[in-house]
């Protein structure tokens, strides 16, 4: 039996983990589950899992959890502090699914156990960058990537010498919006962009997907998780998010890997690696979906990839102060006090106006990201 942690278990990757989990009893035993501020479900998970630690982030919560959990033997735990000595428990897997830079100290922490990590936190990876990427080879840890873009790339690199790669190809459904005009993207509500044509996520990677930031931040995971350079690096757009992403090898054969856009499909395979194991999905009907169709994507419209490219050229602290401003524009989008074309906008003036050292620890990193939504939210008062 191996044990599995889940930072994030009361979101979208974290039920979905679940369920994949719930399906192969006998398998798993479950060390920690964490949530930010939802207690009742995560004691109902945890109760249900018979997870051994639950840790609620927002400490406030720690008395209402402890109180749902009584009766049982699972250790209560609140707080960042609590986050990381649960990611720190020595899981064979832990899955980073907590939304946010907020997810960054329990992976590294998970990461620093030398032992297997499902990343789907790309933000994390995004602002920790050679930080996270020095400590996964410090430690002896393997990351394996949950994104399903990532999945399919590490899928198709498989066997293969990466030397012999020509191009990556990220694909991207293009959002709720990818046929909005300028002006329609101007009036676009929080209601409408978290409404996604393929995927059911959570509401941050939602908007992330319309405003073409989830490309972009994954632009960078996948810079760090693939290094054959940015160059070779490249993004399509594909409605129907089918092909999950591509390899381009120098001999001119192109490896894709496809699937349902159901996130369980990558989870599966993150559990189950080096093997494979069912899932409940319906096989791909390929005949029923008829079209395959791709185009490039359209920075005018959605200048994020642009953005998110520029500041892995730039390197250093600049995709984790694009990763802050970024979050807090999306939580301000979403809260009403901007539109959504000023996320991509503000994103762009915090870059041109902060441009901090490189960060070489974790600490620094955490600087970083506190001074640049410093940053963000002097920007969007002034909006
Ligand atoms: P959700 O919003 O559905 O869930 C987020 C999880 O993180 C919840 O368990 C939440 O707890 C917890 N959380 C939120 N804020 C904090 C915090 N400050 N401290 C500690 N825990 C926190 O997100 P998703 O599951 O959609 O996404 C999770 C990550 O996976 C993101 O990085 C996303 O980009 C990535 N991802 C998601 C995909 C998807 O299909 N959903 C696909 C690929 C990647 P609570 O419930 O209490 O708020």
């Amino acid at each position: 039996m191996r044990s599995i942690s889940i930072l994030g278990a009361t979101g979208s990757i974290g039920a979905s983990t679940l369920d994949l989990v719930r399906r192969q009893p006998g398998e798993w035993r479950v060390l920690a589950l964490t949530a930010h501020s939802n207690a009742a479900e995560l004691a109902r998970l945890a109760r249900e899992f018979r997870a051994e630690i639950a840790v609620i982030a927002d400490e406030a919560k720690l008395a209402e959890l402890r109180a749902a959990l009584s009766g049982t033997n699972i250790q209560a735990l609140g707080g960042a502090a609590g986050l990381v000595e649960a990611a720190a428990a020595g899981a064979d897997l832990t899955v980073a699914a907590i939304v946010g830079c907020a997810g960054l100290a329990p992976t590294m922490a998970a990461i620093e156990q030398g032992k297997v990590v499902g990343l789907a936190n790309k933000e994390a990876l995004v602002s920790a960058g050679e930080v996270m990427t020095a400590a996964v080879e410090k430690y002896g840890a393997t990351l394996l990537p949950v994104d399903s873009e990532h999945n399919a790339i590490f899928q198709c690199l498989a066997g293969n010498d990466p030397a012999h790669v020509r191009t990556i190809t990220l694909t991207a459904s293009g959002g709720p919006f990818r046929d909005w005009s300028l002006d329609q993207l101007t009036a676009a509500t929080p209601a409408q962009a978290v409404k996604h044509p393929n995927w059911d996520m959570g509401a941050k990677i939602s908007v992330d997907s319309a405003t073409m930031f989830n490309k972009g931040l994954e632009l960078i995971e996948a810079f760090h998780l693939f290094p054959v350079g940015l160059d070779r690096l490249r993004i399509i757009v594909h409605p129907q998010s089918v092909v999950h992403s591509m390899v381009e090898y120098r001999d001119g054969s192109t490896l894709a890997q496809l699937g349902p856009s159901d996130m369980r499909v990558p989870i599966a395979s993150v559990l189950a690696w080096p093997q494979r194991m069912d899932t409940p999905l319906p096989p791909l009907d390929l005949a029923a979906i008829g079209e395959l169709t791709f185009r490039a994507p359209d920075e005018t419209r959605f200048p994020a990839t642009r953005l998110a490219r520029q500041a892995a050229e730039a390197g250093g602290a600049i995709p984790a102060v694009l990763n802050a401003a970024n979050e807090v524009a999306v939580a301000g989008f979403l809260a009403g006090q901007i539109g959504f074309t000023r996320i991509a906008a503000m994103v762009e003036d915090v870059l041109s106006r902060y441009a901090p050292a490189a960060p070489s620890c974790l600490p620094d990193v955490h600087a970083v990201d506190a001074e640049a939504r410093v940053h963000a939210r002097e920007m969007m008062e002034l909006a």
